[in-house]
């Protein structure tokens, strides 16, 4: 007897989730040096980590031999005081991945269903699929959530439903009105994880005021990151916004000390950078133009863009993509995402987005 085949069927059956190619692994792949191989296929932060973040960490590390405040006080003070929240309403996660996860095993059984967009966030599948709880995967209308569609998708049964607002890997974007009119609508009885990773991207005319409708939707859960904007991906810091109650219950399914010591000193550190902040999302904005325009002049669509990302058609999109790999460019296929002739391109510094650009185009002739 083999004791894998008496796993849950739905354990099995979880499709696992396809990272962008790291650096190193495509270095030995294909023999190139690393030091000329640009990474554009995980929406990191190209202007790297915060100064201000990089010092707190340095600054900790005699301490590791200790636990971490598993209530994570003094990052709870720094976002508390941002955001007009009090403690009680915060959730801190191992990455938002963490916090999402958190917000599926608070509320779903394998009796209950899930409600998310095609073409959404990989996470939610995933997070729904491991506990068993049924899928309810909404059809996108040009590539973008459609609410409405969504609301009526909701079944008695259903506990969440996620909206990434934007949307990875499409870029896609929901206007607050439209998010506020969808949650007043939305019966009561499910959970909205609202996912802005890409939130302080969107310029501040777009942005909606999504932590004073907790006030106002005691069923919804914002969710922010520290891994894009803030460029601390690798230390893995995310955090969810809610209701004392929804918190309280996703604290309790949480690892004692899921957030480690590290992250959090450098999480509450770059949140005060205001001026690193400022300086990724100038950069990003400026990086948008230049590579939709560049993708224009190639011929090629592209779906507005929202975050700090674009995603494109191209033909042949897997050969495009091993070729960009051999000229030692990696961007993201986003086939598991049901979209075969799409690639997602990460926006870089000035120089990574003409050298995509460039590549890109030897791609193409090829
Ligand atoms: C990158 C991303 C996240 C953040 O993931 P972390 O676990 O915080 O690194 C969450 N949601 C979406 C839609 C993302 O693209």
């Amino acid at each position: 007897m083999d004791i894998c085949d008496l796993a849950p069927s739905y354990i099995r059956a979880i499709a696992p989730y396809q990272p962008g190619k790291p650096i190193p692994e495509l270095a030995r792949e294909m023999g190139l040096d690393e030091s000329g191989i640009i990474k554009l296929a995980s929406n990191e932060n190209p202007l790297g980590a915060s100064p201000l973040a990089q010092r707190a960490v340095r600054g900790v590390l005699d301490g590791i031999s200790r636990y971490p405040d598993g209530n994570g006080f003094e990052l709870k003070r720094a976002l508390g005081a941002r955001f007009g929240v009090e403690h009680q309403n915060i959730v801190l996660g191992n990455g938002s991945n963490d916090v999402l996860e958190l917000a599926a095993r608070a509320f779903l059984t394998p009796q209950h269903s899930a409600v998310y967009s095609q073409h959404a966030f990989a996470v939610y599948p995933l997070a729904v699929q491991a506990i068993g709880a049924a899928a309810i995967e909404v059809p996108a209308r040009a590539f973008a959530h459609d609410l409405d569609a969504m609301r009526r998708a909701v079944r008695s049964d259903t506990r969440v439903l996620f909206i990434a607002n934007p949307n990875n890997p499409t870029g896609t974007y929901a206007p607050p009105a439209a998010v506020e009119a969808f949650l007043a609508a939305l019966p009561g009885h499910v959970a909205v994880v609202l996912d802005e990773a890409y939130h302080e991207y969107l310029p501040l005319e777009l942005r909606g005021d999504s932590i004073g409708w907790l006030q106002r939707f005691p069923n919804l859960i914002v969710t922010r990151t520290f891994s894009k904007v803030y460029g601390l991906a690798g230390l893995r810091m995310g955090y969810a916004l809610a209701g004392a109650g929804i918190a309280d219950l996703m604290n309790r399914v949480r690892q004692p000390f899921n957030v480690n010591s590290l992250s959090l000193a450098a999480a509450a550190a770059a949140l005060e950078d205001l001026e690193f902040v400022r300086r990724s999302f100038e950069v990003n904005q400026a990086g948008l133009k230049t590579v939709t325009r560049g993708l224009s002049e190639l011929g090629l669509q592209y779906i507005v863009p929202f975050g700090n990302f674009v995603t494109f058609a191209v033909p042949d999109a897997s050969g495009v993509f091993q070729r960009l790999l051999k000229l030692g460019v990696i961007v993201r296929p986003v086939a598991s995402y049901g979209m075969p002739d799409h690639l997602r391109v990460t926006i870089g510094t000035e120089s990574e987005n003409a050298r995509f650009l460039d590549s890109l185009a030897r791609a193409l002739g090829a």
